[in-house]
């Protein structure tokens, strides 16, 4: 692919993950051409067993996904999430009496559910299929970047089998490792927090009812998210060494560990696929942007995932920056545009890092067992609950429907 101009593409992402493969999808449908090279192998991302989590995906978000072309396969296979509940839980007891009750019925000016629940199987599925059918999106993969040159005009990637690409931008989409962040020297502030999410599927007897269900345990967070059918993804805090003794477990037992924390609202339960374990850590680059480089998903960002926002943050830094570039672009600007992005960042910096610390927040003021802390925080719970206007504007939060909210999330193309 050549555009002419010396560039092999107008914008290089070095990542095609879930953010990467979105923001591909979203340039595409401005008008412009995309290279992406990713790291994993399809054969092994695309198989259902690859990745157990399911994502809460607000339905700002969602809007982005059915705007690029993505209803028709994920709208079969979501969950609209109708209720939320959050309990200060303590063990095998199920919710207490103080509790915060998000429900959509509340919601008078809107009939869209508080977010829905996405089988991360599913988005790539349907990601994939998107990426493939759009012809300038140059999806180079299982490919990885080794090096980056960079001057005044633009950035050069150097791929593992020594090919050279060119474009006026360099995107990092890849991760929490980022190689970009790293090659252009962006440090990141962080840390490791002492406990590993168990993530799994469950089947239960009875219905969930639409109500997603966020307990805070002394341990750690353990959500109950619906899925379609008679079906809930679990997100589990433990520390380290106990996360790897329930990952390890035979499945009686860990069902009967389950139950101490589950209490019997939903019936029989048993496993309906592996256990995953994944290790969690606070990671925030000092900035997301450098010359002809920007950072966008968990390269700028990696959060804990108690509340579900990891990914609907990433997914707002590719409705922002698609939008940002094709602004430039219609008045002349080359998409690596210092004007651009910085107005990119700007706009994403705030939000994001607002989001990373609330979560930090609510992590040390929820997971421990101390009594007036655990006083204070329930009676909390109680008083947002006790009032319409904050349940409310909590809800509004949690669909991304707060804030400056970019025209994809709007349910809006770029089209021009
Ligand atoms: C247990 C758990 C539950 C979660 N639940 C939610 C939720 O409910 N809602 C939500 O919004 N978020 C959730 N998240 C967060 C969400 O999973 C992440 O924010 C999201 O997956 C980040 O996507 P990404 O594309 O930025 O990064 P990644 O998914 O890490 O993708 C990075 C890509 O870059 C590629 N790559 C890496 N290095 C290179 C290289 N040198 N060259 C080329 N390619 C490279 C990799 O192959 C990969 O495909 C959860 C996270 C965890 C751990």
């Amino acid at each position: 692919m050549s555009n002419g101009r010396g560039f092999d593409a107008d914008v290089i992402l070095s990542g095609g993950g879930l953010v990467g493969q979105t923001l591909a999808l979203a340039l595409d449908q401005a008008g412009l051409s995309v290279a992406v090279i990713d790291a994993s192998k399809p054969a092994e991302t695309l198989a259902p067993a690859f990745d157990g989590r399911a994502f809460a995906i607000a339905f700002a978000s969602y809007r982005m996904w059915r705007t690029l072309g993505l209803g028709a396969q994920l709208d079969e296979v979501a969950q609209p999430i109708e209720q939320i509940m959050v309990t200060d839980g303590k063990l095998g007891r199920g919710p207490s009496l103080l509790h915060l009750h998000f429900d959509r019925a509340e919601m008078r000016d809107t009939d869209e559910p508080l977010g829905l629940m996405l089988e991360a199987r599913h988005v790539r599925l349907a990601l994939d299929s998107a990426v493939k059918a759009r012809p300038s999106i140059n999806m180079i993969q299982p490919m990885s970047v080794s090096a980056i040159e960079r001057d005044p005009a633009g950035a050069s990637v150097t791929l593992a089998d020594g090919r050279k690409l060119r474009a006026p931008l360099l995107v990092g989409t890849d991760g929490r490792r980022s190689f970009v962040r790293g090659a252009v020297g962006i440090r990141t502030i962080g840390w490791d927090y002492p406990v590993t999410a168990i993530v799994t599927t469950i089947k239960h007897e009875r219905s969930h009812g639409a109500v997603a269900h966020e307990f805070f345990l002394p341990n750690g967070p353990f959500a109950i998210l619906p899925l379609k059918g008679e079906r809930s993804n679990i997100v589990w805090a433990e520390p380290r060494a106990a996360a790897e003794a329930l990952l390890k477990m035979n499945e009686a037992d860990f069902i009967a560990e389950l139950r101490k924390r589950f209490g019997d609202f939903l019936g029989e339960l048993s496993l309906e696929g592996p256990r995953f374990g994944y290790p969690l850590s606070l990671q925030l680059a000092e900035r997301m942007i450098d010359q002809r480089v920007v950072l966008a998903g968990d390269s700028a960002h990696g959060i804990h995932p108690l509340a579900g926002q990891g990914l609907n943050l990433g997914l707002k830094d590719c409705a922002a920056l698609a939008e940002c570039i094709a602004d430039g672009v219609s008045l002349g600007l080359d998409p690596g545009d210092v004007s651009i992005l910085e107005r990119y960042q700007r706009w994403r910096r705030f939000d994001n890092v607002t989001m990373a610390l609330g979560m930090e927040f609510f992590d040390k003021l929820f997971s421990n067992d101390i009594k007036p802390l655990r006083a204070a925080r329930t009676l909390g719970l109680a008083a947002v609950n006790a009032v319409g206007p904050a349940r409310r504007f909590f809800m509004k939060y949690a669909g991304g429907g707060a804030g400056d909210l970019p025209k994809l999330l709007r349910g809006e193309s770029l089209a021009a």
